[in-house]
C-alpha cells in the first residue's frame, strides 16, 4: 500500500498545524489550525467574514491546495486538541471535504463554538465525538484510527494514530508527558510501547518540536499547581486587590486558581469572553470543573462586576482575568489602563499564571500591560507556569517508546527542528534517509 504524507501547514512556524496521511485510496487530515499571529498583527481583523484564499494568503490558515495532489477520498478530519492553532481553520477549510470531524468530546464541543460564529462558509461535515482509548475503521482497505491519551495545557488532548498494512502513523503534536495531571487520566505511555512493538511497528512518527531546544524535562501540571498554591497563599493576608491571569484554555490551571482563591478566603471570579467560553465548555462537557464558579463574559457586565467588587471590597474577591500576553483588548490590559472601575493600588498583587509566548509582538505588549500595571502600584508574578510541550528528554522516551522507522518534526521553523534534528541523529536517524525535515506544501513518500 502507499503510504504519503502532506505536510500542509506549521512546518514553518508554531500555528496553522495541518498534515494529511494517504495510505492506499484513504486520505486522513490531522488538525486544521489557525496562526493567530498573522491575525492579530492587523489592527481589529474580523475573520468570521473572511474567505479562505485571503486568510491563506495572510499565512493565517494552512494553504491545502496541496491536497489536489494526494489521490484518494478524505475519510476523516482529526483535530488532535481544542488549540486554536489546531482547530482554528475548520470553520474554513472543512466544507472543502466530505468527511466528518473526529475528536474527543470537549475539542468537538470547542469545534462546534467555532462553526457558530463563521458567517462565509456553510458547514455540514458531521462531528464525531471519540474518547482516547477509542478506535474507528478507516476507508475499505484494512485501515484503523486509533486515539491515544496524551498530558498537554488542554483537557482531552490525544495523539491519534492511524494504523495501515504498512505500519503505525503516529501524530505526535502536541504534548508533555505528564503522569500526575490536574485532570484527566496520565500520558498513556504504555500504549505507545505497544504500538512500537506491535505488527509493523510505527512507519512513521511526525513529532511536536516546540520545545526541542530545551534540555531535560518539562514538569508536571502538579508542579505548576504547588507553585501557584505557595504563591496565593504567600498572599494571605493582604488584604488589598490580587488578581489572576492564565490561558482561558487552560481548564486546569483555571481550576487550581479558583480552589487556592477559595482556600485563602477569596471569592474567584472568572471575567472575560474568552474565559467564559472555555470554562463552560468544560462545566458542559461534565470535566471535573468547579461548578459553581461565577464566571463574566461581556464588557458592559464586566465593568458592573468591577464595580461591584470595588463596592463589596477588593479583598473579598480575587478575579481571573483575559490579558496575560498583554493583548491591547483584553480585560487586564484595559484595567492596567486605568479604563474600568478597578482602581488598583501599591502593594496589589497580579499573577500571571503563563509565560510570555516568545514573539516580538507579544514581549511588546506584555511589557506594555506589566509597565502599567507597576505604575499603579501593582506588583508583579510572573511564569507561575510550566509548558505543555516535551523538552528533550521526553522526545527521547517517546523515540525509544515508539522506534519509528521514519520521522517528520514539526510545530516549528527551522531554527526550531535543529535541536531535534540533532537529537535524532544521535539516535541513529539520518536527514534525508529516515529523518524528513520539510516545508510546508511538501509531499513525501514513505512506501
Ligand atoms: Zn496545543
Amino acid at each position: 500500500m502507499e503510504i504519503e504524507i502532506a505536510t500542509i501547514g506549521g512546518y514553518e512556524e508554531v500555528g496553522r498545524q495541518m498534515t494529511a496521511v494517504r495510505a492506499g485510496d484513504d486520505i486522513v487530515i490531522f488538525d486544521m489550525g489557525l496562526n493567530l499571529s498573522k491575525v492579530l498583527i492587523h489592527d481589529n481583523l474580523r475573520t468570521e467574514g473572511m474567505h479562505s484564499l485571503d486568510l491563506i494568503d495572510m499565512g493565517a490558515i494552512p494553504d491545502d491546495r496541496v491536497m489536489s495532489d494526494l489521490e484518494g477520498d478524505v475519510q476523516a478530519i482529526v483535530p488532535s486538541h481544542g488549540h486554536l492553532d489546531h482547530i482554528g481553520a475548520i470553520s474554513k477549510l472543512a466544507h472543502r471535504y466530505d468527511a466528518p470531524v473526529v475528536a474527543t468530546p470537549f475539542t468537538c464541543e470547542l469545534v462546534r463554538e467555532e462553526i457558530e460564529d463563521e458567517q462565509k462558509f456553510g458547514f455540514d461535515n458531521d462531528i464525531v465525538e471519540m474518547e482516547a482509548g477509542g478506535t474507528m475503521s478507516i476507508g475499505d482497505h484494512g485501515c484503523e484510527l486509533e486515539f491515544v491519551n496524551v498530558t498537554h495545557s488542554i483537557v482531552q488532548a490525544i495523539n491519534p494514530v492511524l494504523h495501515t498494512p504498512e505500519g503505525a502513523i503516529v501524530y505526535g503534536l502536541d504534548k508533555r508527558m505528564d503522569h500526575t495531571p490536574v485532570i484527566g487520566d496520565p500520558i498513556d505511555m504504555e500504549r505507545f510501547r505497544e504500538i512500537g512493538r506491535e505488527g509493523n511497528g510505527v512507519l512513521c512518527y511526525i513529532e511536536d518540536c516546540t520545545n526541542a531546544n530545551k534540555k531535560g524535562r518539562t514538569p508536571s501540571e502538579s508542579v505548576a499547581r504547588e507553585h501557584l498554591r505557595d504563591v496565593l497563599y504567600s498572599m494571605e493576608e493582604y488584604d488589598g486587590g490580587i488578581i489572576a491571569s492564565t490561558f482561558s484554555s487552560h481548564i486546569a490551571r483555571v481550576k487550581s486558581i479558583i480552589e487556592f482563591a477559595r482556600e485563602i478566603g477569596r471569592q474567584p471570579i472568572l471575567l472575560g469572553r474568552s474565559m467564559e467560553q472555555y470554562s463552560g465548555t468544560a462545566k458542559q462537557v461534565g470535566i471535573d470543573f468547579p461548578s459553581d464558579v461565577e464566571m463574566v463574559g461581556y464588557r458592559q457586565s464586566i465593568d458592573q462586576t468591577l464595580e461591584r467588587i470595588m463596592n463589596d471590597g477588593k479583598g473579598n474577591f480575587l478575579p481571573v482575568v483575559t490579558g496575560h500576553q498583554g493583548e491591547p483588548r483584553a480585560l487586564l490590559t484595559r484595567m492596567a489602563r486605568g479604563e474600568t472601575p478597578y482602581d488598583l493600588e501599591d502593594g496589589d498583587k497580579v499573577v500571571f499564571s503563563a509565560r510570555i509566548i516568545p514573539e516580538p509582538t507579544n514581549e511588546g505588549q506584555r511589557y506594555q500591560a506589566e509597565k502599567l500595571l507597576g505604575m499603579q502600584g501593582a506588583r508583579v508574578y510572573d511564569d507561575v507556569h510550566v509548558s505543555g510541550h516535551l523538552r528533550q528528554e521526553g522526545h527521547y522516551e517517546m523515540l525509544d517508546a515508539l522506534q519509528p522507522q521514519h520521522i517528520i518534526p514539526a510545530h516549528q521553523d527551522l531554527s526550531g527542528f535543529s535541536g531535534y534534528v540533532d537529537l535524532c541523529e544521535s539516535e541513529g536517524y539520518q536527514m534525508g534517509r529516515d529523518l524528513h525535515v520539510t516545508r510546508n506544501g511538501n509531499i513525501i513518500q514513505l512506501v
